[in-house]
């Protein structure tokens, strides 16, 4: 289950999510979410394993509002014992107090954007923490929280190798077991992209991005991190359920304005504006818009998401969920990306190698099924 909570404090230059920065309407959101939460109960016949608040930044949820959907969520679904509850929190919010409240809840796992412990890049990112911040917040997160995921994102211009080597040290002395990293991508209609349009932030390099991803492999790998997916860092243990789940291509709920949800045939996303989502609920009705998805589609779907984690793609699952015809086409797509030792095989497992890592998204359109 995913629940977009899409308030923010302030806009990140890079971000294209949905979020509003005017936090007037959070009751009436919370509400919302509430009531879409118990009129698509009926959608998930299961049990629900793991709930993640994303967002905008759930951590400016208050204990009231948080509770108020655990409420609702726990008298109307399943959700297993053990199942996995993280939280998005952002670094200024995660005061002592704000700690205690959530470690009260059922919430077990945070996940903090730090982004960066260097005030130059935080500050070009337009974040609405500083560098003491991102570091206090992690020290005190730990002694309320085991599982704790942080955000760091690469390729920040003006950020040297030296500076990116210098993050991932300081993110290893805080001993946090598990790091998501992201290279910074320059979306359309942010203010980043209108910053380098107008020359006042030098553009972002791949050349730069990609050796930074290395020196992260390299960096992490020898302090004993797995990289389990191509963004995501894990120590044994603490890979994230939730998103293994998402690239196991199980079933999801999502819930609030712009979320995505998928039931293994269609998916479905929500309405991204935060004051039709709310008309829409208050007269019970869900705005989301759904699509069936082709066979071709789903084929597509797997190959793209299990490229990018170190399962790789099982030839006999695509022979199993799709036909021989996908299967066959999958070899023989890949016959040239394995010969580039590109993709690698492994006990009947299609992987990208070492070399092809930086280039799994490439790669994997290159085994894509396109319809004539
Ligand atoms: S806090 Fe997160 S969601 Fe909000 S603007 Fe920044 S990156 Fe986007």
């Amino acid at each position: 289950m995913y629940i977009h909570i899409p308030f923010c404090k302030q806009a990140c230059h890079y971000c294209d999510f949905h979020f509003s920065t005017s936090v007037k309407k959070k009751p009436e959101m919370v509400e919302a979410i509430c009531k879409e939460l118990l009129l698509r109960k009926e959608e998930v016949s299961g049990n629900v394993e793991t709930i993640y608040f994303g967002g905008g930044t759930p951590s400016l949820l208050s204990a009231e509002e948080l509770q108020q959907i655990f409420d609702v969520i726990h008298s109307n679904y399943s959700v297993v014992e053990n199942a996995e509850i993280t939280l998005e929190a952002n670094p200024d919010d995660l005061s002592e107090e704000k700690l205690k409240m959530l470690a009260a809840s059922t919430i077990n796992r945070l996940s903090i954007g730090v982004q960066s412990f260097f005030e130059e890049d935080l500050k070009l990112m337009n974040r609405a923490h500083n560098a003491e911040e991102a570091l206090e917040s992690i020290k005190l997160a730990k002694q309320y929280f085991g599982n704790i995921s942080i955000d760091l994102i690469y390729g920040i211009p003006g950020m040297s190798n030296r500076r990116w080597k210098e993050n991932l040290q300081i993110a290893l002395d805080l001993e946090v077991p598990h790091i998501s990293s992201y290279a910074l991508t320059v979306e359309p209609k942010t203010a980043l992209k209108s910053m380098i349009e107008k020359g006042k932030v030098a553009p972002v390099e791949e050349e730069l991005a990609k050796e930074q991803y290395e020196i992260m492999i390299e960096t992490l790998s020898a302090a004993n991190f797995d990289n389990y997916e191509f963004s995501n860092f894990g120590k044994p243990g603490f890979f994230s359920r939730n998103n293994t789940a998402y690239w196991f291509g199980k079933p999801y709920l999502g819930i609030g304005p712009s979320a995505h949800s998928f039931d293994g045939f269609h998916r479905k996303w929500n309405i991204s504006n935060n004051t039709l989502y709310i008309k829409s609920l208050q007269k019970g009705e869900i705005p989301a818009e759904i699509e069936k998805l082709s066979i071709s589609d789903r084929y597509n779907e797997l190959v793209m998401t299990r490229l990018r984690t170190k399962w790789g793609i099982a030839v006999d699952e695509v022979e199993r969920s799709f036909g021989k015809k996908y299967k066959d086409y999958l070899l023989r797509e890949a016959t040239g990306l394995i010969e580039d030792k590109l993709l690698e095989w492994h006990n009947n497992r299609l992987q990208v190698s070492k070399k092809g890592k930086f280039l799994s998204d490439g790669i994997a359109s290159e085994l894509f099924w396109v319809e004539n």
